[in-house]
C-alpha cells in the first residue's frame, strides 16, 4: 500500500524500539522474517524499529532492551500450549518454541523495567500466557457462536466491530468506544493473566484488547493488526502507534532528562498527561 518513502514528523525525537520477529523457512532457507507493515507503521510514528529474532541466549535477547525505549511483540505462530498447562488441540497451528522462550523473556524484562509494550495478535497471546493466563487454541472448534476471525485475505480490511471499555487506556488512546478492525487469528485470550484487564471485545465476545492495570507500565495488547490499517481513513490505528511512541519518548525523558525539557514547547496537552503518568 505504501510505496513512497516514509517521512517521519520532523519535530519528534526518534527513539529505538525492539520488534520481535520469526525465523521461518522461505524459499528453502531459514530466514528472519517480519512483515514490513510493522516497520512502516512504527516509522510513521517517529520510531526506529530494531528487529529481534528468536535467540538461543535469552539473556542476550534481554540485553537488547538496554538499548531501546519500547517493545513490540509482533504477530505469528501459535503459542505452545504446554506453556499454559494445556495439551495440543488438533487444530493447533504451527508453534515456534525458541520464539516463545525469547519473547516470554523479553516480556518479563519489559514488565520489570516498566518498558512500554505494544502487543499485537500473537503478541497479546504471549503477554497473556506470560502473565499466567490461558488461550483458546482454536476459536471455530472450541467456541460456539463466534464469527469468522481468520480472514487472512483481507489484511487491510475492517471486518468486525470491537467495543472498547470506556474507562480503559485503550479508550483514551482511540478516542472512541467502538471501532472496526481486521482479523487474522484463530486463537484468543481465554482466562486472563495477572495484573491486566480486558480493554476490548469483538461483537461476539472474543477478547480483542488487554492492558496492564499498573499505571506505571504502559502495556497495550490488541488481537487485530493495527499495523495493516494505519493508511486507512479512520484514525484509530495511527493513534495507537502515536500513543505507543509518546509512551516510549516519555520513558526516555524520565530516565535521561529533567522534567522541564521533557515538557518542551512542542508537548501537546495529551503528551503532558502521558508524561505525568509516566513519572508517577
Ligand atoms: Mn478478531
Amino acid at each position: 500500500m505504501h510505496t513512497a518513502p516514509i517521512a517521519p514528523r520532523a519535530a519528534t525525537r526518534r527513539v529505538l524500539v525492539a520488534v520481535t520477529a520469526a525465523v521461518r523457512v522461505v524459499d528453502g532457507v531459514d530466514r528472519v522474517r517480519l512483515n514490513a507493515a510493522y516497520v512502516r507503521a512504527l516509522e510513521s510514528a517517529g520510531l526506529v524499529p530494531l528487529i529481534v529474532p528468536p535467540l538461543a541466549d535469552t539473556d542476550a535477547a534481554v540485553r537488547i532492551l538496554d538499548a531501546v525505549s519500547g517493545l513490540v511483540l509482533s504477530g505469528g505462530e501459535d503459542v505452545d500450549p504446554s506453556l499454559y498447562g494445556d495439551t495440543p488441540h488438533p487444530a493447533l497451528g504451527a508453534v515456534n518454541c525458541s520464539r516463545d522462550v525469547t519473547e516470554l523473556a523479553l516480556l518479563a524484562a519489559a514488565r520489570e523495567r516498566n518498558l512500554p509494550t505494544l502487543a499485537i495478535c500473537r503478541g497479546i497471546q504471549v503477554v497473556n500466557v506470560g502473565l499466567g493466563g490461558t488461550l483458546v487454541q482454536d476459536l471455530p472448534s472450541q467456541q460456539s457462536d463466534v464469527a469468522e476471525h481468520e480472514l487472512d485475505g483481507q489484511r487491510a480490511t475492517r471486518v468486525h466491530g470491537v467495543s472498547v471499555e470506556p474507562s480503559s487506556r485503550l479508550a483514551r488512546i482511540l478516542g472512541s468506544a467502538s471501532l472496526d478492525v481486521n482479523s487474522i487469528h484463530h486463537q484468543a485470550v481465554d482466562r486472563l493473566g495477572d495484573a491486566m484487564r480486558v480493554s476490548a471485545r469483538a461483537d461476539d465476545g472474543v477478547i480483542e484488547g488487554v492492558e496492564s492495570d499498573d499505571p506505571d507500565w504502559w502495556m497495550v495488547g490488541v488481537q487485530w493488526h493495527p499495523e495493516e490499517l494505519t493508511a486507512t481513513p479512520e484514525p484509530w490505528d495511527r493513534r495507537l502507534f502515536d500513543a505507543f511512541a509518546d509512551a516510549c519518548r516519555a520513558g526516555v525523558s524520565s530516565a535521561s532528562t529533567s522534567l522541564p525539557s521533557a515538557l518542551g514547547a512542542s508537548a501537546s496537552p495529551s503528551r503532558v498527561g502521558l508524561e505525568k503518568e509516566a513519572h508517577r
